[in-house]
């Protein structure tokens, strides 16, 4: 079965897929964990409509590519366009909010940095944005106060708060909509926190979304 949007009952979200939009370097705790730097304009970049897929289904990590890492991210859905937004037409564009993990290759990546090429080898691969169920915008009282976790193997590996995001949600959306337009069915990810490391095949991966779900997910290197 292709990969579909859906909400927490399973039910499919009628919206075409489409690009994912990513930001690196949102969460001040990560910049610090890669020796990086805060950079003056949002880091964007972006993964293919074949780069997203079902998280609750094993995670598929490409064989023979070094190491490929866990970033769990708050997922944006759109189900309108924005060009130019302000902050309040951002706000009416979101169908809902989930998790993403913004999967990294990152001995790929670390040579790619060194020779100043794109980052989409190591992070724009087929099945590199596994994506939870959408939770619709209505049921969050503050985007800016969600707290997030990833734990490997039962062992906690990522908590983050949005609170601490460099570039918060919704202006970070009307940013992008400066850059280039965004579309129905795009997805935004928006940065992770500290806790990025390897993930091996068998690992347990867990992640939760303040109290709104809980998942359990496989990793599979093949
Ligand atoms: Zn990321």
């Amino acid at each position: 079965m292709p990969y579909q949007h859906k909400s927490l009952t399973e039910q499919p979200i009628s919206l075409p897929l489409n690009k994912v939009v990513c930001i690196g370097r949102n969460y001040l705790d990560h910049i610090q964990e890669m020796n990086s730097v805060v950079s003056e304009d949002p880091l964007l970049f972006m993964k293919p409509k074949s780069a997203m897929c079902d998280m609750a289904k094993p995670l598929e990590i490409p064989k023979g590519k070094g190491a490929c890492h866990n970033e769990l991210e708050i997922a944006v859905l759109l189900k309108s366009s924005l060009k130019n937004a302000s902050e309040s037409e951002v706000a009416d564009a979101i169908w809902g909010v989930g998790l993403g993990l913004d999967l990294t290759l990152r001995d790929v990546q670390a040579s790619l940095k060194k020779q100043g090429q794109p980052w989409e080898r190591s992070k724009a691969f087929d099945r590199s944005a596994p994506l939870s169920s959408f939770v619709p915008l209505a049921e969050f009282d503050n985007l800016d106060d969600l707290r997030f976790t990833l734990k490997i193997n039962d062992e906690i590996r990522q908590q983050g708060h949005t609170a601490l995001m460099l570039h918060k949600i919704i202006s970070l959306i009307a940013h992008m909509s400066t850059v280039f337009s965004l579309d129905a069915g795009d997805v935004i990810l928006t940065g992770t926190p500290k806790g990025v490391g390897p993930l091996n095949d068998g690992d347990t991966v867990s992640v939760s979304l303040d109290s709104f779900f809980s998942l359990q997910t496989k990793v599979i290197v093949q």
